[in-house]
């Protein structure tokens, strides 16, 4: 369903990724793991097709939803148009709901400027998930919020997952985040960066696990 093989990507003279392949199936998760600076947004920029310029080929689905590291709102929207005008098909009863679902419903007719920070990454979620997309990319999106409200944040994301049943990407520099969503990861290291390791996180049910090197 989602093919990814991204033989070199460079910004000018600097080649930041190289020979990078792995495939995924409708409703898995996998987490993709680095440091900062390795090249795992400009990853994810390709594997959306935000960014074409590269050599090689992505196979992706339709209709695909990215959750950023900053959340990503209208300003000048209230929190229920954030939802309806980005997703005109949902009405407002849905909308609502979506919002009941991530636990700021009762913020529906503010501002994104009036939440906090943690509220505007629910309303994030929210809007991600309310399209119901095929694939769910999400760029350390629990980066910067203290560790009670990323475990909230976590507990509300492998909640929406296991009910909309997307494929979902998960990019982190934190390896306990990756194994907490997602049963497959992917590590990258080097310059250009590539894939230097796979590893199953959760207990895998259907015999997919331990470490397989692929340097
Ligand atoms: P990560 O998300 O893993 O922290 P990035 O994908 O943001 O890493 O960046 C990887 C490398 O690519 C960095 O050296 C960064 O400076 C470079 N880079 C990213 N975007 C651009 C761009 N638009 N132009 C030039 N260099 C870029
Ligand atoms: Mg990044």
């Amino acid at each position: 369903m989602i093919k990814v093989d991204v033989r070199r990507k460079a910004f000018g003279e600097e080649e930041v990724l190289r020979a990078i392949r792995f495939e995924m199936e409708t409703g898995e998760t996998v987490a993709i793991l680095g440091p900062s600076g390795i090249g795992k947004s400009t990853l994810l920029r390709l594997i959306v097709g935000i960014d074409t310029g590269f050599e090689g080929k992505i196979t992706r689905p339709e209709k695909i939803a990215m959750v950023f590291q900053e959340p990503v709102l209208l300003p000048w929207r209230s929190v229920v148009e954030n939802l309806t005008l980005v997703h005109p098909q949902l009405g407002t009863q849905a909308a609502l709901s979506a919002l009941e679902r991530t636990g700021i419903a009762d913020k529906a007719g503010l501002f994104p400027g009036q939440l906090s920070l943690g509220q505007q990454r629910r309303l994030a979620l929210a809007r991600a998930f309310a399209g119901r997309p095929e694939l769910l990319v999400m760029d350390e999106p629990y980066v910067s919020l203290d560790p009670a409200m990323a475990e909230d944040m976590l507990s509300l994301t492998e909640a929406l997952i296991a009910e909309t049943a997307p494929a979902v990407i998960l990019v982190t520099h934190s390896e306990a985040e990756a194994r907490r969503l997602a049963r497959r990861c992917l590590r990258l290291a080097g310059k250009p960066a590539t894939i230097i390791e796979e590893f199953a996180a959760k207990p895998a049910s259907d015999g997919w696990e331990g470490h397989h090197d692929r340097a």
